[in-house]
């Protein structure tokens, strides 16, 4: 039965996702998923971070694209180890794909792993990769109505990232009617505005990263070792 299968295909996703998710924690590294349009400027987002954290957290990226290494060759111009992988087609990543790049990565020397899933606002949603937290995130110019179109996305957010808001004064972005539609899915995850390329808002966000980092691995493990 095609149900059966499918139910199949998640379970062994899961299972995947769990190794993968052991090894981050073994070497206390915080993991992100990334998940946005085309566009609504994940890799600015990354570039953003690693400049607002770079004296506190040691970033490391994984660049999930179906073609071309655009991505990752800016992001690894930058001094930030990353892997690539390019998905052939496929449409979003799930917790196999993730593996080889993650083999890769150097964990002992990083503190948080970007993982920019593919472009896309449906079925990234449906994979877990090991990542502790999914992050989502929306530019101001794609529209307030995407948590009615796209619910699961922002259900299954710990986290949304409102982008691009230095383009505010020229469009009509409707603030109440966004958080409106999130509110009705999604309870808890902070909502963050900012903009990547002015960098206004960014370090609130890249605090809550901070934090985030802390409350898994503060204990026993003390401030982020930026010396190794
Ligand atoms: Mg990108
Ligand atoms: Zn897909």
């Amino acid at each position: 039965m095609e149900i059966e299968i499918k139910e199949n295909i998640f379970n062994a996703n899961d299972q995947l996702a769990a190794d993968n998710k052991a090894k981050l924690d073994r070497e206390a590294v915080l993991a992100l998923n990334l998940m946005a349009s085309p566009g609504a400027g994940k890799t600015s987002l990354i570039l953003q971070s690693a400049k607002s954290l770079s004296d506190r957290l040691r970033l490391g990226v994984i660049e999930g694209d179906i073609a071309s290494s655009i991505d990752a060759d800016n992001v690894r111009s930058h001094g930030i180890p990353t892997e690539l992988i390019n998905t052939g087609g496929a449409c979003h990543l799930d917790a196999n794909m993730i593996q080889t790049p993650l083999a890769g990565i150097d964990l002992p020397s990083i503190d948080v792993l970007f993982i920019e899933n593919v472009g896309n606002l449906v079925c990234p949603a449906e994979f877990n990769l090991g990542e502790h937290l999914k992050i989502v995130i929306l530019s101001a110019a794609e529209g307030a109505d995407k948590p009615y179109k796209y619910p699961l996305m922002f259900k299954v957010a710990d986290a949304i990232v409102i982008n691009k808001i230095d383009l505010m004064p020229y469009i009509d972005f409707r603030t109440g009617y966004f958080y409106d539609g999130v509110r009705a899915l999604n309870q808890q995850a902070p909502v963050f505005e900012l903009s990547a390329k002015t960098g206004e808002g960014v370090d609130a966000w890249a605090s809550w990263l901070l934090e985030q980092w802390n409350e898994r691995f503060g204990q026993g493990h003390g401030e982020p070792d930026t010396s190794r």
